[in-house]
């Protein structure tokens, strides 16, 4: 890819291995010029993190916890001591208990509610207001990855759908907050994907080949087209593109009706 994020740094949250649409950001991100850090979750990610941030250059690899305060303090810390000012932060991070993905939204618990919501949705905004003072002086850019499952119904993704539509809400909330500070704030949205979370939800694999055959692209999203985006976001080309949420998803969005059947 072009030099679109020479001179930028910036911080990953939520590569669990190879296959995480965190991990399809970074290798757009370095390969656009920019010098990346990384968050994971517990030590066992951090050793499949390890050889991975190694192959993009990066030796900045702190353990968070997104529901520990102290953990996003330690983090932001950290950063700030390697780093005064950064240009972006991509949070890539959702969570729900796996038996509330599957069967009927209507037995969610409150538990498992209150996890999601924290862990899926809040922690943006925990995690913009630690960024934040690393942004003000030169301006900067925060995302975080969506589905559409926030504002249709997608069978068995329930509680993480609601999860979904607060922090797309969240997002344009802070993109008007931090606009005047020259922070844009942006969502993802792509279409499903093969990695640990997405094989979480009950009927994954149905829900992946009826967007390949469906979506007008007739293709699902690619780690490659999501890190595409990202680097567009983060770049100067996205000056102007805020409280944004952009799809990834082959047009899968604009359909009124499966069609496979009729083509
Ligand atoms: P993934 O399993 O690779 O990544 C999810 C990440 O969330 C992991 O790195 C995990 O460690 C992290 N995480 C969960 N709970 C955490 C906590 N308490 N503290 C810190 N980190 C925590 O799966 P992914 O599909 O790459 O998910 C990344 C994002 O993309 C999620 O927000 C997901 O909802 C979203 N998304 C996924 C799909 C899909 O089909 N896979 C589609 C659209 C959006």
């Amino acid at each position: 890819m072009s030099d679109l994020l020479a001179g930028k740094r910036g911080l990953i949250m939520g590569v669990a291995n190879d296959r995480s649409i965190a991990w399809g950001i970074a290798k757009a991100m370095s390969a656009a010029g920019a010098e990346l850090a990384f968050t994971y979750q517990g030590e066992a990610f951090g050793k499949r993190l390890e050889p991975l941030a190694a192959s993009v250059g990066s030796d900045f690899m702190v353990d968070v916890d997104v529901t520990d305060d102290a953990s996003l303090d330690g983090a932001f810390e950290q950063l700030g001591a390697r780093w005064p000012t950064i240009d972006f932060v991509v949070h890539a991070i959702a969570f729900s208990d796996k038996s509330e993905l599957t069967g009927r939204f209507l037995n969610t618990s409150r538990a498992n509610f209150k996890n999601s919501m924290d862990i899926s949705a809040y922690s943006f905004i925990d995690v913009a207001r630690r960024a934040h003072p690393l942004m003000v002086e030169n301006g900067g850019t925060l995302m975080t990855l969506t589905y559409q499952g926030s504002n249709r119904v997608v069978p068995n993704y329930n509680v993480m759908g609601v999860a979904k539509a607060a922090l797309e809400s969240a997002t344009r909330y802070l993109a008007n907050d931090l606009g005047p500070e020259g922070i844009r704030v942006n969502a993802i949205s792509p279409g499903p994907m093969k990695t640990l979370a997405g094989a979480a939800i009950g009927g994954a694999r149905k829900t992946y080949k009826h967007t390949d055959l469906n979506a007008p692209m007739r293709s699902n999203a690619t780690l490659e087209a999501v890190g595409g985006t990202a680097v567009y976001l983060a770049s100067d080309a996205g000056a102007c593109t805020t409280g944004e949420i952009i799809r990834v998803d082959g047009g899968f969005h604009v359909l009124g009706m499966p069609q496979a059947e009729y083509l």
